[in-house]
């Protein structure tokens, strides 16, 4: 996981929509972070408050809310919450399933000014 260029990414998007709302200035933001993202929480927060300086989204909070991971079995296609390490299904017991949740970084939502 990269965490600075996905931040630099999701900050882009969010100064691209606040100019286009006329916002001048971006005073919160909530990410959602995959439980099984593979982001690290620290790394996160450090380049929020890094990479934001300069731009309308300094001085913004940040709020770091961790999705809770599902997945879906490709046997049976019961959805469950997956346990480490083999995510196995606990219907049918097949290691064969994907997730439909928890793996991504995103932003929930944010306001501006
Ligand atoms: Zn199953």
């Amino acid at each position: 996981m990269h965490e600075l260029s996905l931040v630099s990414s999701l900050l882009e998007m969010i100064v691209e929509d606040a100019q286009k709302r006329g916002f001048k200035k971006v005073t919160c933001v909530r990410l959602s972070v995959g439980e099984y993202s593979g982001a690290n929480r620290q790394v996160l927060e450090f380049a929020l408050e890094h990479l934001s300086r300069g731009t309308p989204l300094e001085g913004a909070a940040f709020d770091l809310a961790v999705e809770e991971a599902s997945c879906l079995c490709n046997n049976c296609q019961l959805t469950f919450k997956p346990e480490q390490p083999f995510f196995t299904c606990p219907f049918c017991g097949r290691a064969s399933s994907s997730f439909v949740k928890g793996k991504e970084v995103y932003i929930d939502y944010y306001e501006g000014e």
